[in-house]
């Protein structure tokens, strides 16, 4: 197809269908890796083409999330390397793992969206040749699974996104562009931490542990286990994160600044040590009997931060109960007394985002209206770089943060035009 412009300015919106030959770009770049307000730069750079099973969407909004903190630090891997063993171009970075946009393109053989459709992206991707994959084994267990905009190059934070077709799920027709980039990749995480590991799957008055729960994965998580019946207990620092929570659906809440108990135990021969750990660890509990209202301890524990607090998720944990957990950001060394583990029969279950199954089950609560994407903040699109360091220093707000990238202003539902 013929394109009448090479370059659209961000807010630009291209005729249906044409791709110009070049585009603007959120880069990060090796030599700059560091504070997110820094590695990312505004470069204009190739426009992709989708190739089989692929589809080119344009971008209307992203959503931010915690993956590229890490990607723009370069910790704990620098992402263009994996960008190399996949032969995608790596010596730079376009992040973004969640978009609402349209499709603008679609590769040979795409079958289940067409240009034109309204969509949100999932950051799902694998090989569909692989054999795992192919012999109808989850693909989250694949070694061909990776994370679309982190893992892979060409994500949300340009104003063309290469995906697989099968990452497109519909728009909830009811949010605005913005609103609709906001909540796929923690929900869908949620989600799979919730109801994909069985028996351990949200049940009718079960108690749920949720940290974070003011968070990107924490809002998403304290509005499935209220959708499911459960009973979720937030923990938070403050009491606007606190209130932010029960608004949401939490029965009660925890303010963790209210312990010092946090991080790896002493070890368990220290005596003294252990038992000003153990006595910390023990009051937490009581608080959370306290949020429940009851002696019912949570039969899911609900983890992300790690190193911190790792060590009192599997003391609380119910006997018989699952810590289920998808990251260690505040550290990787995860210390339990192992004699809770074994003699109360607790899990300890990872996790990582979710397949398409279970993305798709958590777009649909999304489009019935039961899941509120959590917008807090719109960003313009030369603040990607702003607001993952807000993210980085845990200074963003309650829920969710969005960038407009083609859609020219925040409250649209539709194309303009
Ligand atoms: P987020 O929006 O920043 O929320 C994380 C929450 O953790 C914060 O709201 C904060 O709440 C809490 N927190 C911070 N420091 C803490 C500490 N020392 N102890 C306990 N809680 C602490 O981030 P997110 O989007 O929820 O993501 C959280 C982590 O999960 C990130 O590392 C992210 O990369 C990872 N993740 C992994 C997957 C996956 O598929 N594997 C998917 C999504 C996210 P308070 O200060 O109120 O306690």
């Amino acid at each position: 197809m013929s394109t009448s412009k090479d370059l659209y300015q961000i807010g630009e919106i291209p005729p249906r269908g044409e791709v110009p030959r070049r585009m603007f770009a959120q880069v990060i770049r090796p030599d700059r890796f560091g504070e997110p307000e820094k590695a990312f730069q505004i470069e204009e750079i190739e426009t992709p083409r989708p190739g089989p099973g692929e589809a080119l969407v344009l971008v209307m909004a992203a959503g931010i999330n915690y993956n590229n903190v890490w990607a723009a630090k370069g910790i704990p891997v620098d992402v263009t390397q994996v960008h190399a063993r996949f032969g995608e171009p790596d010596d730079f970075h376009v992040g973004g793992s969640d978009a609402s946009g349209v499709v603008w393109q679609v590769g040979p053989g795409v079958e289940n969206v067409a240009v034109g459709d309204h969509v949100v992206i999932h950051c799902g991707q694998w090989d569909p040749d692989d054999p795992f994959v192919a012999s109808g084994g989850d693909p989250g267990f694949a070694d061909s699974y990776r994370i679309w905009g982190y893992e892979s190059n060409w994500g949300s934070f340009a104003q063309f996104t290469k995906v697989q077709a099968h990452q497109c799920l519909p728009k909830a027709p009811h949010l605005t562009w913005e609103q609709a980039a906001a909540p796929t990749l923690v929900g869908a995480t949620a989600y799979r931490m919730l109801m994909g590991w069985p028996p351990h799957v949200v049940q009718e008055g079960d108690v749920v542990l949720v940290w974070g729960g003011a968070g990107g994965l924490g809002s998403m998580a304290i509005q499935i286990v209220r959708e499911l019946g459960g009973k979720a207990v937030a923990v938070v620092s403050s009491d606007d994160k606190a209130q932010f929570c029960m608004r949401l659906g939490a029965v009660g809440t925890i303010n963790r600044k209210d312990f010092s108990h946090w991080g790896m135990p002493p070890h368990w021969t220290d005596t003294e040590g252990y038992a000003a750990w153990f006595a910390g660890a023990k009051t937490f509990g009581k608080a959370l009997w306290d949020a429940v209202g009851e002696k019912q301890s949570p039969r899911i524990v609900f983890e992300h931060p790690g190193e911190d607090t790792i060590p009192t998720s599997i003391f609380v944990c119910a006997t018989g109960g699952m810590v289920v957990i998808c990251a260690g950001t505040t550290g990787y060394n995860a210390v339990a007394d192992l004699r809770y583990l074994w003699m109360r029969q607790k899990r300890f279950q990872g996790s990582h985002f979710a397949n398409d199954e279970q993305s798709a089950g958590f777009n649909q609560m999304v489009v019935d209206g039961k899941i509120d994407p959590c917008l807090a903040r719109t960003f313009s699109f030369d603040e990607v770089g702003d607001s993952h360091q807000l993210m980085s220093e845990n200074r963003h707000p309650e829920g969710n943060m969005a960038v407009l990238v083609s859609a020219p202003t925040e409250g649209l539902t539709e194309l303009p035009g």
